[in-house]
């Protein structure tokens, strides 16, 4: 705490439940929207779950356009091309449903319709003026934390890079999480987007940035996370489990948006950019890597999640109670199937120098880690993730 200065920002309504979804044209409403731009994942089409949104809508006779052409980590021409669609149809409100992916081309689109010009404009932090047309986010996955978030994520079509939007425009004005809206996810994307949360919990809890507020969520986040994701894996059914999966993600992203993540981020973001794999999966694979790396700079704080994740750590010594949790990570990770190495994945060795360049320009999340890394230091951590620990 000591010459801790913060901000709590919290202007997103939140709403949540299982069948809170049929309230979705009282949020347009109250919200005083006319017209709805319904940017939706097209996992969530395929999965039948469309008529879930819209019927609510349909009822309360409030019109809609939807754009469902979203791919995974979106491109920033998704958004640009979203503008286009819901300015042509008159929208006055735009409502995100889908994982991480078609929430953040919702945010930015919300953006640009009041802001003009393209999403690469405001590519960075700060750099949106005034603030978007009413915005209200419904996550099926249980994992970004998107919905209270002032982060848009994209990948630079002409950069290879993934980059986020950042500003406090884009916290969406309210959040609808219907827990049931997550059934239907398959056990590999609960696996990588439930880690993906345990991730921005972590890194928020362990954070230079960290502080009273930002504690509270994150390690409630990690336990209801922890005591949770294996059941929603085990059996996508659980609705209990993935009610939980759905607050933990949700608190796991206010710990985010105020204390912000680390050195797992960064590191992520060129696996992302250069080799297109999945944010959650490519967190999860370096989460334990990191956190073994990181112990030295956060002991306590280690030592408490292990205790979290159930270790009695009361014969320990900090050292040890740290490596407990990074063991309980990396077996929760194998529990639900997560590959173990950047080999698994099929990532190239020799992409290691630049990966780890990349990763250090990710400069926010390496400010917050509690370890300083050097070049050298990432690059080995990118070595000893590519061939595991086994
Ligand atoms: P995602 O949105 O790409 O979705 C993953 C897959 O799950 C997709 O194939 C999608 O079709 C499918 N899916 C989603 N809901 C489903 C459902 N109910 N049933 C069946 N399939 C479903 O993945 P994600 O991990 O949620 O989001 C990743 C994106 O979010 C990345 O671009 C990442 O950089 C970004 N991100 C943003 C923030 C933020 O604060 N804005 C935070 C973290 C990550």
């Amino acid at each position: 705490m000591q010459g801790k200065t913060f901000t709590v920002t919290q202007p997103t309504r939140i709403h949540f439940g299982v069948d809170s979804i049929n309230d979705l044209a009282a949020q347009v409403r109250g919200l005083g929207g006319t017209t709805v731009f319904l940017v939706v994942d097209p996992g969530v089409v395929a999965a039948g779950l469309l008529p879930r949104i819209t019927a609510p809508l349909e009822a309360a006779s409030v019109p809609y356009t939807v754009y469902d052409k979203i791919d995974p980590e979106p491109g920033l021409k998704l958004a640009d091309n979203g503008v286009k669609l819901a300015k042509k149809a008159k929208c006055d409100c735009v409502v995100g449903v889908g994982g991480g992916s078609a929430m953040d081309v919702a945010k930015a689109v919300a953006i640009l319709l009041t802001n003009g010009g393209k999403a690469v404009d405001y590519i960075g932090l700060g750099k949106i003026g005034k603030p978007g047309v009413p915005k209200i986010m419904v996550p099926t996955t249980a994992g970004t934390g998107a919905e209270v978030t002032f982060t848009a994520v994209f990948i630079n079509e002409k950069t290879s890079s993934k980059a986020g939007m950042n500003g406090d425009p884009l916290y969406p004005d309210a959040a609808v999480l219907d827990p049931a809206l997550t059934l239907s996810v398959p056990s590999h994307i609960t696996a990588a987007t439930g880690i993906d949360a345990l991730t921005h919990a972590l890194e928020a809890y362990v954070s230079t940035q960290a502080h009273p507020i930002s504690d509270m969520y994150a390690l409630e986040a990690i336990d209801l996370i922890a005591a949770n994701l294996g059941k929603a894996y085990a059996n996508g059914d659980n609705l209990e489990a993935r009610s939980a999966m759905m607050m933990g993600s949700l608190l796991a992203g206010k710990a985010l948006a105020t204390a912000g993540v680390g050195l797992v981020h960064a590191m992520a973001y060129p696996l992302g950019g250069m080799h297109q794999i999945p944010h959650g999966l490519a967190n999860a694979v370096l989460l334990p890597y990191v956190m073994a790396y990181n112990l030295i700079g956060a002991p306590e704080r280690f030592a408490t999640l292990a205790e979290m994740f159930g270790v009695d750590t009361s014969a320990m010594s900090l050292r040890e109670a740290g490596e407990a949790v990074v063991e309980a990570v990396y077996r929760l990770n194998d529990d639900v199937g997560i590959p173990k190495t950047l080999a698994d994945l099929q990532i190239p060795r020799e992409d290691i120098p630049e990966m780890a360049r990349i990763a250090l320009t990710v400069s926010r999340p390496v400010a917050n880690n509690p370890r300083k890394p050097t070049l050298e230091e990432v690059m080995s951590i990118y070595e000893e993730a590519m061939h595991g620990w086994e």
